[in-house]
């Protein structure tokens, strides 16, 4: 399921494809995918505007329009933004499609129709109706990171991924960040230690970088990363340890038993 960084692959994709474009015509698909607007309004409001900045907080992508209105972007499971010439064949799975006057187009696909867009007057009033905690990358401070986890008292794995605690980190990051911080998935986060705390702080900055910096492509992604063999199987990439799987709020989570605690 696309986290974060897929988030921002997806707003940088869009920044280098179809900014200052001017829509014509708005294709809306499938309605499944509407979350907070008709069709009738989304195909009001984007056409004859053009997108002249991408922004992201946590998941979600926004594309801010010349009337400073926003198309928000939720990718599900398998969502994805897919840019097109007219002379090119169109992707599969459309489910709305923003046709440009140049003839350029870009392709909202969704497999299985979990994907969401919504329309608000700005980011900010988004984020707020969402009630969205701060992105887990963009201006988060160990000091903000600090007072968050000390009004938890849940399953640490579970306020990592929890959207209202910070936004972004999704079940796979949120394993590798608890790996890479030594921290058993279970532990609640009223035990977790000051110094633990600021180990997992520096962990979300630096695994989350990572995968920014790598396009999301796993491929690029270090080697000792327990992305690269988490599952069913997996060993440790730092001891060799058979991974352990726990479920917390019903995702799996893998774990090394040797060395998170
Ligand atoms: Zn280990």
């Amino acid at each position: 399921m696309p986290e974060l960084p897929e988030a921002e692959a997806s707003r940088r994709y869009l920044d280098s494809s179809v900014l200052y474009k001017k829509i014509e015509v708005v294709d809306v698909l499938d309605e499944r995918i509407l979350g907070n607007v008709s069709k009738e309004r989304i195909i009001s409001d984007l056409e004859g505007r053009q997108i002249v900045h991408t922004v992201r907080h946590g998941k979600y992508v926004g594309a801010e329009l010349d009337s400073s209105q926003v198309l928000i972007l939720h990718f599900g499971m398998t969502g994805k933004v897919r840019f097109f010439k007219r002379n090119e064949s169109a992707p599969r799975f459309v489910t709305m499609q923003l046709n440009f006057e140049n003839g350029d187009q870009l392709a909202f696909t969704c497999i299985r129709v979990l994907c969401r867009v919504f329309f608000c007057e700005s980011m900010k009033e988004f984020i707020e109706w969402k009630n969205l905690g701060p992105d887990a990358l963009d201006g988060l401070t160990l000091g903000l990171f600090k007072d968050l986890i000390s009004r938890r008292t849940g399953r640490i794995k579970a306020v990592l991924m929890d959207q209202h605690f910070l936004a972004g980190i999704g079940n796979i990051y949120a394993d590798e960040i608890l790996f890479q911080s030594g921290i058993h998935p279970m532990r609640t986060a009223d035990t977790i230690f000051e110094d633990e705390i600021a180990q997992l702080f520096n962990s979300i900055g630096v695994v989350l970088n990572e995968a920014v910096d790598a396009g999301a492509n796993w491929a690029l992604i270090p080697k000792d990363y327990l992305l690269n063999v988490r599952g069913p199987g997996g060993k440790c990439p730092s001891c060799g340890t058979q991974l352990e799987m726990v479920r917390v709020v019903g995702r799996s989570s893998y774990y090394c038993p040797k060395h998170q605690f």
